[in-house]
């Protein structure tokens, strides 16, 4: 019988995403390609160190504990390495005890075509370019950054953290705030309050994290012992009165969070440090640079805080007439080295 995704929270990860590939990359850059396959072929049966997304889809897979007949969750490994490179990387989910068996290998091109053939919520990778491409492509992605964050591996809680603007919303109110100025901005929230925002890249990936919490609620009702083991936290800069337009959308959305941090300038990174969360999605990295010193990080390129930021950082380093054609192509991923474990 065909194994059916529709009813499943589904997430792709690149093996650069649940791994530390710090390693094998310096490798690729230094060696080559062909060298390369022999480095990975010769490893075969080292097991690769857990990556900065290795907590969260641990912690996400042992949710499937409450209805261990029907998986609610299926994370399929989606690399651009190739078969046999990848082989590696299926043997290290083995040696980890990752419930995973699926996995997609497209030898160095670009994997998010299969994000939405496999009614994926999210995909996770360590190249940029691949996610500025998913997400340009309408699927919703996030750049696993560099973090040095630890987590108790004995412990089975996960808590997942969310920006609004940006990522569970789209980027209606941030456009308004660019062109605007923050003033304009707030009278705008203001008298907007009772209309949503559009849904944004991750908000399908909170409905489906919302439905495994309804089960967990439902457990707690038959096994009162039992604790839910995943929470959920809203990480926002909006705060009053511009905060009553994300609680508005998020009702007529009809989903939930357990916190809510309404933080109006207050620096993100102090919250999540003592939040914890095991991911937080930003669609802005000026909110995650710090951040990822304690906590995993993932950026969402999308809209108009990714624009934004693409154009200064090209300005930086080059004069205005070819800024904007830069940009362009950074945003499509155009010049990036082609890198099968960045993957
Ligand atoms: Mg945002």
């Amino acid at each position: 019988m065909a194994y059916n995704l529709d009813d499943r929270l589904v997430i792709g990860v690149a093996s650069s995403a649940l791994f530390d590939l710090a390693e094998s990359d310096a490798y690729f850059r230094e060696h080559g390609e062909e060298a390369y396959r022999r480095y990975q072929e010769e490893r075969i049966d080292d097991a690769l160190r857990p990556g900065v997304a290795f907590p969260f889809t641990r912690r996400l897979l042992g949710l499937n504990d409450l209805r261990p007949d029907d998986p609610l969750v299926e994370v399929i490994v989606l690399s651009r390495n190739d078969p046999n490179t990848g082989l590696r990387v299926m043997r290290s989910i083995e040696r980890h005890k990752l419930p995973m068996t699926r996995a997609v290998f497209t030898q160095g091109r670009s994997p998010h075509k299969f994000i939405g053939a496999l009614s994926m919520s999210l995909f996770l990778s360590g190249n940029g370019a691949d996610v500025v491409e998913a997400i340009r492509a309408g699927f919703p992605a996030g750049h696993v950054l560099r973090s040095a964050a630890e987590y108790d591996e004995d412990d089975p809680s996960l808590v997942v953290a969310f920006d609004f603007d940006g990522v569970l919303s789209d980027d209606g109110s941030e456009r308004v705030y660019e062109e605007s100025g923050i003033e304009k901005y707030m009278e705008h929230e203001a008298s907007h309050k009772d209309e949503p925002l559009a849904p944004g890249p991750l908000q399908p990936l909170l409905k489906d994290l919302n439905r495994i919490q309804k089960l967990e609620e439902r457990r707690k009702l038959d096994d009162a012992s039992y604790e839910p083991r995943l929470r959920i936290a809203l990480v926002t800069a909006r705060n009053a009165p511009a905060h009553e337009r994300a609680i508005h959308s998020m009702r007529e959305w009809d989903v939930n969070v357990n916190d809510a941090f309404f933080l109006g300038g207050i620096e993100k990174a102090k919250v999540l440090e003592v939040l914890r969360p095991h991911i937080f999605f930003d669609d802005q990295t000026s909110h995650l640079d710090t951040a990822v010193e304690s906590i995993a990080g993932v950026h969402i390129p999308y809209g108009v805080a990714y624009e934004v930021a693409a154009k200064e950082r090209v300005d930086i380093a080059v004069p205005a007439a070819v800024a904007i054609e830069l940009a362009d192509e950074e945003r499509a991923g155009v010049g990036e080295v082609e890198d099968p474990e960045r993957a």
